[in-house]
């Protein structure tokens, strides 16, 4: 992988907002450096301190064990993560705002930390009554209501494991995860809403639960009030067994690498992996991040926008933001339910200050305009994050802009479900930031760009990214699969986390994710990210987004096929896509000149909004599908892209 990429060398550092540096918890470039090479000369001795973040019911004496792969971390402490983020905060905030939740429909509800630990300790006894012991796993698939993180929480507060299945999973996906888990318990709800319509959750589950042996309890939070079929015996409503607990429930000591949950990763690559999380190093990591990256402090309104399904919302709603005694915004629905301005209408209504959303949003919010964001006072934000993807420099300077107003710094925060835990990301008072790069790993992490003999790549080609050395949130293996952990992570560089993704790392250290080594396109001998391409492509005014691929040829090995789409108010022609070529062929240089550019109304994602590209680059090589597509967002956007290609060549 060797070719030099002027393109992304060029970003010009915009440096912290002085009025945000001053009251930033790390305050300077120079501060950071320190904080990092002090944890790069004696890591143990950095993440021992970084443990007082904690409260232990028995502190560590140690702090790491390595047995390549294997880590165990604070491996003789004792604490329970359910009291780090709920009780040891009664005693100052006990009337503080802890969640303010809004449904689809214009519901609301806020619970101060008092009210949520109370409905945490209810249903943690509603669970141990149904007879859930700690180390057993309980399947959690709800929509975005206030019983998810509660149930969370309340496993947490148990000991046992929760494996949260997003809400918009059908019957097939379900059943596979129950059985890779073995749960016995399934929480689930009626329904949720969702643009709009009612998602028939309990059909759904009811389907699957027909093909689930290990199944024997069903709990069911009412959440829209329609009929549903009703297995006495099986099921119970939420309600009545939260109602039938006592509210007194002490929180146990659990070990350090005591399990806390497991989750499937999105799908982007094919088969789910169920990547397993315990208990101290991942709550000690979440909590420090959340309080550094996101500069928290006592009067914050934070807003994460994914879903809890996802490992952002595991980690930054409910394990990070909590153990910090923040108050939290959560959010049922769609981002333009009713209208395209709901985000913006909930950043006036609560007076958000941290607004961390993903790449794909930012994008969609970008094709909008602007007359949905100048209807509100947005003016209480004061920090905006993104996570998920590479967001493309055009895209970032928009947040930058029309979000931020210019005076909000932007954390571009590079994690995985592997990792836990942000990794890569500006400090937002300390660190210029560059668009479209992550820049530099956080104190304690060793990310580097290699090749495949754990060299380091000259700045400007590209590489691997991996990560040199254990961090306390990674995962400790794949759910019932060492081997499947081992190969797939640590035996590819051997003996260094491999992270799957392409990356480059410029003169100043900074870090530029480019994508899944995957999405690597090859043509004529040099290699090209499809990200760069893309981002070329966001660049120009029409486009709102862009999913580059390549296609197997003859003569040039491959060749680019890009798939478009286009801004609202630009419709697609043969002279558009002839200028797009060229915009490409002029930014990046002749050899990224794409054979194809096909417009579409939207492209293939997966449930948390990432691009597909595999499923692309198999319909722009085959002309249709035939791989997994249970992670695919919206089931006919193949057969529409398939469609159109038709009529084009027609
Ligand atoms: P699967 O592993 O099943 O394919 P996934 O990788 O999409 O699913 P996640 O763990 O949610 O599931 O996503 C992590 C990936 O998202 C990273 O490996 C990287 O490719 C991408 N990513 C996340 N944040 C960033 C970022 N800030 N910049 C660039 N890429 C990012
Ligand atoms: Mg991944």
């Amino acid at each position: 992988m060797l070719e030099f990429d002027p393109h992304v060398l060029d970003e010009k550092p915009v440096p912290p907002p002085e009025e945000f540096s001053k009251r930033a918890h790390v305050r300077s470039l120079d501060e950071y450096r320190k904080m990092y090479e002090r944890a790069e000369r004696d890591p143990e001795g950095f993440w021992g301190e970084q443990a007082k973040l904690l409260d232990w019911f028995q502190a560590p004496t140690k702090v790491l064990e390595w047995d390549s792969p294997h880590a165990k971390w604070f491996s003789d402490g004792k604490l329970n993560v359910a009291h780090n983020c709920l009780d040891r905060h009664l005693e100052k905030n006990h009337n503080k705002p802890a969640l303010i939740w809004e449904g689809e429909d214009g519901a609301t509800l806020q619970f101060t930390y008092a009210e949520l630990h109370e409905r945490v300790c209810r249903f943690a006894n509603a669970l141990l009554s149904i007879g859930v012991k700690p180390g057993e796993c309980v399947t959690v698939y709800l929509p975005m209501v206030p019983e998810l993180p509660i149930a969370m929480l309340a496993c947490a507060r148990i000991g046992a494991l929760h494996s949260v299945i997003f809400g918009g999973f059908s019957a097939t996906a379900l059943v596979d995860r129950i059985a890779d888990s073995q749960s016995k318990v399934l929480i689930t709800a009626d329904g949720g809403y969702r643009r709009g319509k009612i998602v028939p959750l309990k059909d759904t589950a009811d389907a699957a639960l027909k093909n689930c042996p290990t199944i024997a309890k069903s709990i069911v939070v009412k959440r829209t009030g329609h009929d549903v079929d009703w297995h006495d015996g099986r099921d119970r409503w939420w309600h009545e067994i939260e109602k039938a607990a006592s509210k007194d429930c002490p929180a146990e000591p659990f070990d350090s690498e005591h399990p806390l949950y497991v989750l499937y990763t999105s799908g982007t690559t094919g088969k789910p992996k169920g990547v397993l999380h315990t208990s101290a190093g991942y709550l000690l990591q979440t909590t420090w991040t959340t309080r550094l990256v996101f500069d928290l402090r006592d009067d914050d309104v934070y807003w994460c926008t994914a879903d809890i399904g996802w490992v952002t919302g595991h980690s930054y709603i409910v394990y990070g933001p909590l153990s910090n005694g923040a108050t939290i915004v959560m959010y049922e629905g769609a981002p333009d339910q009713p209208t395209k301005d709901r985000f913006w209408e909930i950043v006036e209504r609560y007076k958000v200050t941290i607004f961390y959303s993903s790449a794909t949003a930012v994008r969609a919010f970008m094709s909008w305009g602007m007359e949905w964001i100048d209807k509100h006072d947005i003016s209480s934000l004061r920090l905006l994050g993104t996570v998920g993807e590479p967001i493309n420099p055009a895209a970032w300077k928009w947040y930058f802009e029309a979000i931020g107003k210019n005076r909000c710094p932007i954390v571009d925060t590079w994690w995985q479900t592997e990792t836990g835990a942000i990794m890569i990301s500006p400090l937002p008072g300390a660190t210029p930031t560059k668009p479209g790069s992550a820049t530099l790993p956080l104190p304690g992490i060793i990310a580097r760009v290699v090749n495949m003999k754990n060299e380091p790549v000259p700045p400007g080609e590209t590489g691997y990214l991996t990560i040199q050395k254990p961090w306390p949130s990674m995962l400790r293996t794949i759910y019932g699969d060492d081997e499947r952990y081992a190969r797939e992570y640590w035996q590819k560089i051997p003996g260094v986390y491999f992270a799957g993704d392409a990356a480059q790392c410029d003169k100043d250290g900074y870090i530029w994710v480019l994508g899944r080594v995957d999405d690597v396109i090859k043509v004529a001998g040099h290699r090209l990210s499809s990200m760069e391409i893309e981002s070329a492509l966001v660049s120009h005014p029409t486009v709102a987004e862009a999913a580059v691929v390549a296609r197997p040829d003859e003569i040039k090995g491959e060749v680019i096929v890009c798939f478009v789409t286009l801004r609202s108010g630009h419709s697609p022609s043969i002279e558009l896509r002839g200028l797009l070529m060229e915009h490409v062929s002029t930014t990046i240089g002749t050899i990224a000149r794409p054979a194809d550019v096909r417009f579409c109304d939207i492209l293939p994602k997966t449930r948390s909004g990432k691009i597909m590209r595999r499923l692309l680059r198999e319909l722009a090589h085959k002309g249709g599908i035939s791989g997994d597509t249970t992670t695919l967002e919206d089931m006919g956007v193949i057969e529409r892209i398939a469609k159109t290609q038709g009529k084009e060549e027609e």
